[in-house]
């Protein structure tokens, strides 16, 4: 049996966490009243520096050391099954995290796709505009159209002899530039919700693999992990910081 077969039986549709009422509650945490402002008690730091780059929290990890030797080939495996299978790890494992943090990406709360100070990502929509989508609607337009092709048999085949797709790599690379996004809205926006729930080294150390893994196959563009000058994807600089500590390649 094959590799990416073996996972083939628990390939079912994953439950994504039920939507509460967008309407603010009590309960409900927002980006800045999880964790007191370190502007309010020293002066001194700089207000604009986002927590995920701030110490502890940017070398808060659950796996230490550089990420290459988790994501080389194994041997004997085919490399098409294998860049099937951890994309739908990654896939799943941020859907579980996106679905903890959902009653706080409200529409009111996250009304376009943000993530950077002058970034917002934007929705091609059928008439091949270019339009603003609230966070929750996007992310979960991205979610359900990666689900989709992941219960399609005939993009992520998991019977044995049943080849890819010619246009499988193109695919791949389309849903990581989606879930990069997915990542850059959470790390830019609800940061502050996985710090509240302690699960900064998880998080940290999942998008880690998640960067390492699309560098080492080409699934993913460097201009996409950064963003324009103008408009930088506040995550790229978590990217660089990364490549200092030596968590990930060049
Ligand atoms: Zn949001």
């Amino acid at each position: 049996m094959s590799f990416f077969n073996s996972i083939g039986r628990t390939m079912t549709r994953a439950q994504r966490a039920p939507k509460r009422s967008p309407t603010p509650t009590s309960t409900t945490l927002s980006p800045t009243e999880s964790l007191p402002s370190p502007a309010l008690t020293s002066p001194i730091t700089q207000p604009h520096k986002p927590l995920f780059l701030c110490s502890p929290f940017v070398e808060a990890a659950l796996v230490k050391g550089n990420f290459k030797t988790i994501v080389m080939l194994p041997k004997y495996v085919d490399i098409m099954e294998w860049v099937a299978v951890n994309v739908f790890d990654f896939y799943n494992h941020l859907n579980e995290f996106y679905g903890v943090i959902t009653e706080c990406c409200t529409q009111h709360g996250c009304p376009t796709m943000s993530a950077g100070p002058t970034l917002n990502y934007t929705w091609i929509n059928q008439d091949r505009k270019n339009v603003n989508l609230p966070a929750p609607t996007y992310i979960d337009y991205v979610m359900t159209w990666v689900q989709n092709l992941l219960d399609d048999e005939n993009v992520f085949p998991t019977k044995s002899g049943q080849d890819f797709p010619p246009n499988f790599p193109s695919t791949v690379k389309h849903i990581y530039r989606q879930l990069l996004r997915v990542f850059a809205h959470i790390y830019h926006a609800h940061y502050s919700q996985i710090l509240h729930l302690r699960s900064e080294p998880h998080f940290n150390s999942l998008f880690a693999h998640f960067l390492a893994f699309g560098r080492e196959y080409e699934l993913l563009e460097l201009k996409d992990v950064k963003g324009s000058p103008t408009s930088p994807v506040g995550i790229g600089a978590l990217w660089e910081k990364w490549k200092e500590m030596g968590i990930l390649e060049g």
